[in-house]
């Protein structure tokens, strides 16, 4: 998650090189709520999901 950019004009995050709103370069950025914690969880719901269908299959 280190392609996160952030144009300091419109104050939005993208993942262009450039802003696809006003054109300026974009800088790299880790947007302030983002933390490994979201990211563990993130992956807890998709490994449950896959054990639930893996059951399913059962
Ligand atoms: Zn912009």
């Amino acid at each position: 998650m280190n392609k996160i950019k952030y144009c300091p004009k419109c104050k939005e995050y993208t993942l262009e090189e450039v802003c696809p709103r006003c054109g300026e370069k974009t800088v790299s950025r880790i947007p302030p709520r983002y933390s490994p914690k979201e990211e563990v969880a993130k992956y807890r719901r998709k490994l449950r999901r896959d054990i639930l269908k893996k059951e399913g299959l059962l």
